[in-house]
């Protein structure tokens, strides 16, 4: 445990050189100073205090299979003493990233069979955008180059992924965006009473978007299966399986990006498997390693893997130093065995049963939360003015912000959603969570609503 004065210089050395990536939870915390961890076991962390809190976020939905396992920790020691060789530019090679991209082949559905490696989301994002404009060039389609994203959609923070991002929000630190995206409605009504129908017509806008552009000059269609920072969005049952003939029709390539959906989290290996629709490029991070070592991919299928290596002789011009770190890939490899092994996934989907009943169990306790939903352990409950007509609060209120300080007090870890005014509360524990733990959580949110109720009407 750190003494008391060691406790106050690193929250001071903290504020004076460290500048936090985005983070809603910081500005919330209970203690006004950064919450500084030291420790992780399964779903809990452990603070220089040694207070324990549950990781309601898996960290940043990465997680997947808990904290603090050492036999992840044994393979990157293993791997980094043996080679630690940082570049597989070149047609430099090593065992750990040929595996990795054989086993990430049999997992992935359909001809998903051909993996580029990088160190994140972000970066597999513009790898992905970039992969799939060189395959349109090379293929005698230059201007099929534009890329339609959704509204809410999250995909990263570097200029590519920040432009490819379908919230505003992440646009504030940019005067200009790359060119040639754009952005479709996503599934989702903010406000007042909608049907299924209502929220089906997001996928005949991306039809009418390709066709007032002209298909010709639409590279991809990129989308999360359930959007995440934008609030756990989960579109209608039809809609994946609308946009893949959609694309089919317009010969549009489809682009999932399973960064937080992947590994597990939704309890299926991918998300799109719920829809059992296949994309043509499929992106992949955090679970992939469950974050205990940076890491990324894009997957594309074999026709797009033929036509770049027919055309490129052996060149592609793209490619990071870290591009299948040995010592990443290793890490990865073991977190799937574990996965596959410890029957995570299936756990996911049982755990995301009990989840769903406390998350009802909340919605028919209390007279504001509403448009609860989840698939597996992804899931989310909403604050509102008037759930039956679809209301909001006003956004000066805070209350989702509140909600989570309150959770925070009763050291649980969530995330708030408020673009557009939405009071969206997020939950994603590890996937190795018991029955009990996600009766315990359930049981902050009942206390930290109740907490928050009160000061609202
Ligand atoms: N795509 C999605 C769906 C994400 O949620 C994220 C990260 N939250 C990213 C891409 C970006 O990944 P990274 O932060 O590893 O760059």
């Amino acid at each position: 445990e750190q003494t008391l004065s060691n406790k106050a210089e690193l929250i001071e050395l903290d504020k004076k050189h460290f500048l936090h990536p985005t983070s809603s939870i910081q500005a919330q915390q209970k203690t006004g100073a950064p919450l500084v961890f030291t420790e992780g076991n399964g779903i809990y962390l452990k603070d220089m205090e040694g207070d324990m809190y549950i990781d309601g976020m898996s960290s940043l939905w990465n997680v997947n299979i808990g904290h603090g396992r050492k036999e992840l920790a044994e393979v990157a020691a293993e791997q980094m003493n043996k080679l630690a060789f940082s570049s597989t530019f070149s047609g430099f090679s090593h065992e750990p990233a040929i595996r990795l991209a054989k086993k990430l082949a049999d997992l992935a559905p359909g001809n998903l069979n051909v993996s580029f490696f990088t160190s994140g989301g972000s970066e597999a994002n513009d790898s992905a955008i970039k992969l799939v404009r060189h395959y349109w060039k090379v293929k005698g389609f230059p201007e099929r180059k534009k890329v339609i994203t959704r509204k809410r959609g999250y995909h990263g923070v570097s200029m590519g992924s920040t432009s490819a991002t379908g919230i505003p929000e992440f646009h504030a630190m940019t005067t200009s965006l790359a060119p040639d995206f754009l952005y479709a409605p996503t599934p989702y009504i903010v406000e007042g009473e909608f049907t299924e129908e209502d929220l089906m017509k997001a996928a005949q806008e991306v039809r009418k978007m390709i066709e007032s552009e002209g298909p010709e000059t639409i590279a991809a269609f990129m989308a999360e299966p359930i959007q995440g920072a934008g609030g756990i969005i989960v579109p209608p049952e039809k809609y994946f399986e609308e946009i893949r003939n959609i694309c089919d029709e317009y010969g549009v390539l489809f682009i999932a990006d399973e960064v937080i959906t992947g590994f597990g989290r939704t309890g299926k290996m991918f998300g799109l498997e719920h829809w059992d629709v296949v994309p043509d490029v499929m992106t992949i991070a955090k679970g992939i390693s469950s974050g205990y070592v940076p890491l990324g991919a894009v997957m594309i299928n074999d026709e797009i893997h033929r036509e770049l290596i027919k055309y490129s002789k052996g060149t592609l011009f793209h490619g990071f130093t870290y591009s299948g770190h040995p010592v990443g890939c290793a890490v990865a490899l073991k977190n799937i065995e574990l996965i596959e092994e410890e029957r995570l996934i299936e756990n996911a989907a049982e755990m995301g049963q009990e989840l769903e009943k406390g998350l009802k169990y909340l919605e028919e306790k209390h007279w504001s939360v509403g448009r609860v939903r989840n698939v597996g352990l992804l899931g989310a409950f909403e604050l509102l003015a008037d759930r039956d007509k679809n209301t909001r609060f006003d956004a000066t209120q805070g209350v989702a912000g509140k909600v989570v300080q309150e959770c925070l007090k009763r050291n649980l870890i969530v995330r708030s959603v408020t673009y557009e005014g939405t009071d969206i509360i997020a939950i994603a524990p590890p996937l190795s969570i018991t029955k009990e733990e996600i009766k315990d959580i359930i049981s902050i949110f009942d206390d930290a609503v109740s907490a928050v109720e009160t000061t609202l009407k």
